[in-house]
């Protein structure tokens, strides 16, 4: 109790005169953040290509080539718009081993973009997986999603775009359009796999690790 107060207390010092800058910021937020759990707002299509969304879709980049994940969605960077951006890309897959990238169906994936995306499942069948989140930093657990999903929308440009996904890049885009309507994979996780990812490290450490909630 007495570390939370502390950290209340450091928060409640800093203000805008501080160099908090306002949203979108260049961190990812965390779960708790009531941005995370907000029914985001459709960006009027007249307003797309405004300096103002142009920024937040600039900023969902940086930030998400900057944490090097593979989708980020607007309230992760503290705006309440339906834009999310993904990419997976062939450098990214090959970090991971053959076995996992068959058994997870994961192919790479353009750098796109998505304002007012709209979700249609094309294969009902739902697939299993770990998943992560940079909202939920350091944990990962089993997630239910539909096999195959068509996403369409708006580019940054405010034509219309459609995309077929399967596979992984299917559930990137599932976590991503939950993201914009408030829900995170912990509300349809399977409980008892949620998992923090550096637990052989807190033993090994004897328990002193620290979580760093930014790259730098
Ligand atoms: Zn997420």
């Amino acid at each position: 109790m007495g570390v939370i107060r502390k950290t209340l207390n450091w928060y409640a010092r800093l203000s805008p005169s501080h160099g908090i800058s306002p949203p979108p910021y260049k961190h990812v937020v965390q779960i708790g953040d009531p941005t995370l759990r907000r029914v985001s707002e459709s960006v009027s299509l007249e307003k797309i290509r405004t300096k103002e969304i142009q920024g937040v879709i600039e900023k969902l980049k940086q930030v998400m080539y900057r944490y090097g994940s593979v989708g980020m969605a607007a309230p992760q960077v503290g705006v309440n718009l339906r834009i999310f951006v993904m990419r997976l890309t062939d450098k990214q897959i090959s970090d991971i081993s053959a076995e996992v990238i068959k058994d997870r169906d994961i192919t790479a994936v353009p750098y796109t973009v998505y304002v007012n995306p709209q979700l249609k499942v094309v294969d009902y069948q739902k697939v299993v997986h770990p998943e992560g989140c940079e909202s939920i930093k350091f944990f990962k657990a089993e997630v239910a999603r539909y096999n195959a999903v068509q996403i369409t929308g708006y580019n940054p440009e405010g034509e219309s775009i459609c995309q077929l996904y399967k596979g992984w890049a299917a559930r990137i885009a599932q976590h991503e359009m939950d993201h914009l309507d408030g829900k995170l994979y912990t509300d349809i996780m399977d409980r008892k796999s949620l998992c923090c990812t550096l637990w052989e490290e807190v033993n090994m450490a004897k328990g002193k690790v620290a979580i760093p909630f930014s790259p730098e």
